[in-house]
């Protein structure tokens, strides 16, 4: 009898987003006429710049030569990307990078769910409360929770972070093992300072914990002095790992690359305390496990570093973090209370009148036709929170703020 890992049937429900299609799908179905708006799931609008359209037709040509045709290439990746994103993306903020401490994935979401495997079953996890639901979900696959009651998995420790606490989360009373923190993050679109930050990395360091960076936003940070990189927080090479992703700093949702930082000095245990390279275990990972991205998109995304690459995707990210200004001083003038938004595409809202995030969501439908994600979506502390994009286009943005004040009856 072949058996099923039963973990799977502690997962939640439908997944965030099919909910909201099922709900959105009822609207127009009963209200064909209706012009809705998505501002709700995470995804760009904007198409890949001319610089990545160039070096990706070039690959392509590549590709139908004898002489410069590229069959299985290199799991972690090619060394010409690799050597980019260390010299643009780390060096510049004082982080020295060996180019066999960077792996090119096809995403961010696969990494954060993949790295779990190389950690044992009966670590204690901690998660920001709300967060990406990928770090919860992919450990409950792998067995380190105990069942749901009342909103929350057994055995993970959530560290909420609210209006209340300023979004920055308190270090955890018990010991925990993987920490994962998403910076900017999604959804509330806050970050933490150096500061802030600092103090997890020597709780990491003092209980021999490891921190899952999730830095899928760097690139919207405009403020000076918020970190882009763990790395930049002394010590943190010993016990972190950073994930980063081509998906919305240049637009590859569809494309898919992404790269995962893993520091050969950053060390996890056996039973026995002995330490081991977390390096060599994801690099054994990848390589039986993954066939690394291919060459044509490694080479798109290789431009995405040239200086008229660099400039195009600084004019794609102006065009989103100008809607998260539109979005939010719309949402501000009619009172709202809004997060987020400065230094990431995401806007979280208050929803008014303690309103629970799925009826917020109904009436935002159903009166202004327009579709955000529930803050529950995220977890526990999501609640009586909602959460709007910035990667809609100039127009629909502009027109969802206008029905958010002229429709919406608060
Ligand atoms: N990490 C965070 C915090 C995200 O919000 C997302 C996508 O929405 C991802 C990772 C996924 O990135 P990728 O497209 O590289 O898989």
């Amino acid at each position: 009898m072949a058996k099923i890992n039963e973990n799977y049937l502690k997962l939640q429900g439908s997944y965030l987003f099919a909910e909201i299609g099922r709900r959105v799908a009822k609207f127009k179905n009963e209200n064909p006429e209706a012009n809705i708006i998505k501002l709700g799931i995470g995804d760009v609008t904007r198409p890949l710049v001319p610089a990545v359209i160039d070096n990706l037709h070039k690959a392509v040509d590549e590709m139908g030569h004898a002489d410069t045709f590229r069959g299985y290439g290199p799991e972690q990746g090619y060394e010409f990307l690799i050597e980019k994103v260390i010299e643009h993306d780390f060096k510049p903020r004082g982080v020295e990078l060996e180019v066999d401490e960077v792996f090119i994935s096809d995403g961010s979401k696969c990494d954060v769910g993949n790295i779990q495997e190389i950690f044992g079953t009966d670590n204690v996890v901690a998660i920001t409360d709300p967060v990406y639901p990928v770090y919860l979900d992919s450990n409950v696959m792998a067995g380190r929770t105990g069942s749901f009651r009342e909103g929350k998995f057994e055995n993970i420790v959530y560290l909420p972070c609210n209006a209340e606490n300023d979004f920055v989360p308190e270090l955890p009373k018990e010991k925990v093992d993987m920490i994962y923190l998403c910076l900017p993050n999604n959804p509330t679109g806050t970050t933490l300072s150096k500061e802030d930050l600092k103090k997890w990395v020597d709780y990491a360091k003092e209980n021999k914990a490891i921190i899952l960076f999730d830095a899928a936003y760097e690139a919207f940070i405009q403020e000076t002095d918020i970190p882009h990189s763990i790395f930049e927080i002394e010590g943190a090479k010993d016990v972190a790992i950073e994930f980063r992703s081509f998906s919305k700093t240049a637009g590859f949702t569809g494309t898919r690359c992404a790269y995962t930082v893993v520091p050969k000095t950053v060390m996890a245990y056996t039973e026995n305390g002995e330490a081991h390279s977390l390096n060599k275990l994801w690099n054994r990972r990848q390589t039986t496990k993954f066939n690394g991205v291919p060459y044509i998109i490694q080479k798109g995304a290789e431009a995405v570093y040239s200086p008229e690459g660099q400039q195009q995707i600084k004019e794609t990210i102006k065009y989103y973090m100008t809607n998260a200004k539109i979005i939010k001083e719309g949402l501000e003038s009619i009172g709202l209370q809004v997060f987020g938004g400065v230094n990431a595409p995401y806007i979280w809202l208050k929803t008014p009148n303690n309103m629970d995030s799925w009826t917020f969501f109904d009436k935002l439908l159903t009166e202004a036709h327009i579709v955000g994600t529930p803050g529950t979506g995220f977890g526990p502390s999501g609640a009586g929170y909602f959460r709007l994009t910035a990667f809609g286009s100039r127009e629909n943005t502009e027109k969802a703020i206008n029905r958010i004040k002229t429709k919406l009856s608060l």
